[in-house]
Order: structure tokens, then C-alpha cells, then sequence
């Protein structure tokens, strides 16, 4: 099974993305805990990202792209966390799967509200620091999203693969939420 995970800034994709690939034991690539590696060990992908994550801005589509695409030749029954985020990704993601023949089976969104979002990042900023995770920062983000991942929603709609998710409930609960939508997705692949 082969899934994207998209949701805005502190929806909690990167806690359900741990839960997903563990319980449906799918191979997870989280292309912000990459970029976040790669700037920590100054590796030259972390200095082509460096200014971008930091100022809360997507980091260019071709960067993003070639990271993918090299990762999923090597790698099937796949969820892709934070990726795509436009439209133009999504495209190169097409092309990729095509060339790979491979299948996308499902796009989970997590929707939460946005005063919500803003609560739970300026939570976390002071837990763990992340330094995308200050007052302006937030915003950049949260704009960057409605401008251009948010596309995302009609797009993936259109080609019948979107699955919407209450991400306003509790961890646990979104995790049944989401298990319960991935085995029906699940049992329709093998059928
Ligand atoms: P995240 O951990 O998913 O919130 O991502 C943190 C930051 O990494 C984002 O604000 C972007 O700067 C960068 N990033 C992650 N995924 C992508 C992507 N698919 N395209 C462009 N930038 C990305």
C-alpha cells in the first residue's frame, strides 16, 4: 500500500506517520526530519535548505523532487510525509510513479483549525525548540500551506484517492480514526 500523509503545520502528521508506518508496516520518508538532519550535519543538501526551513519557506521543488525520486526506486509500500506540497510536486510525483509503475493508493488529510494549529505549535516550540516554530515563523507557514499545499485537496479529490481526517481530536483517537480508514483502503487493494 502506497500513502501520502498532508495535513497543515501541527496537525500531528509526523506523530501519525510514526503510528501508520509501524502498524501497517509501510517504509516512511519525512522530508522535514531530513532537511532538519541534513542542516544539523551541514551536509550540502542541509546548506541548499538550510534558508528556507529556517524562515518557515518551502524549500525549491527540484531539491525536493530529486530527494524523492531517488528514495522511492528504492523503496515500495511506501508514506510520504510532508510531500508533495504544490501541485508542481505533485505532477513530478505522477511522472515518477509512471516511469517506476507504481500505484498511489490513498492521500490522508488531517484538517485542523487554524487557532488550534497555532496553539499546538507555540506548545511544542517549548518542548522541542524547533526554530521554524516562533510566532512569525508559524504564520509563514500556515500561509505558505493555505497558499500552495492546500491545492493538494482538489487535486487528489479529483482522482478519487482523498480520505479526510479529524485531526482536532486526541492523538489516540485520530490514530483509531486513521487505521480504521487504511484497513477498508487496505482490503479494497487485495480484493
Ligand atoms: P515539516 O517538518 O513537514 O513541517 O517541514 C519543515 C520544513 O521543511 C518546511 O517548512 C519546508 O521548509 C521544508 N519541507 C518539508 N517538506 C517539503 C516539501 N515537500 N517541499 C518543500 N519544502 C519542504
Amino acid at each position: 500500500m502506497n500513502v501520502i500523509l498532508v495535513g497543515p503545520p501541527g496537525a500531528g502528521k509526523g506523530t501519525q506517520a510514526e503510528f501508520i508506518s509501524n502498524e501497517f508496516n509501510l517504509n516512511k520518508i519525512s522530508t522535514g526530519d531530513l532537511f532538519r538532519e541534513n542542516i544539523k550535519n551541514n551536509s550540502e543538501l542541509g546548506k541548499k535548505a538550510n534558508e528556507y526551513v529556517n524562515s518557515g519557506k518551502l524549500v525549491p521543488d527540484q531539491i525536493v523532487t530529486e530527494m524523492i525520486s531517488d528514495w522511492l526506486s528504492s523503496n515500495n509500500n511506501w508514506l510520504l510525509d510532508g510531500f508533495p506540497r504544490t501541485i508542481k510536486q505533485a505532477k513530478s510525483l505522477d511522472n515518477i510513479l509512471n516511469s517506476q509503475k507504481k500505484i498511489l493508493n490513498s492521500v490522508l488529510l488531517i484538517e485542523v483549525p487554524n487557532h488550534l494549529l497555532v496553539k499546538r505549535l507555540l506548545e511544542r516550540q517549548k518542548i522541542e525548540k524547533r526554530s521554524d516554530d516562533d510566532p512569525q515563523t508559524i504564520q509563514v507557514r500556515i500561509d505558505t500551506y493555505e497558499q500552495e499545499t492546500s491545492l493538494l485537496i482538489e487535486y487528489y479529490n479529483k482522482l478519487g484517492l482523498l480520505t479526510k481526517i479529524n485531526g482536532s481530536q486526541s492523538i489516540s483517537d485520530v490514530s483509531v480514526n486513521i487505521e480504521k480508514k487504511l484497513l477498508n483502503i487496505k482490503k479494497k487493494i487485495n480484493n
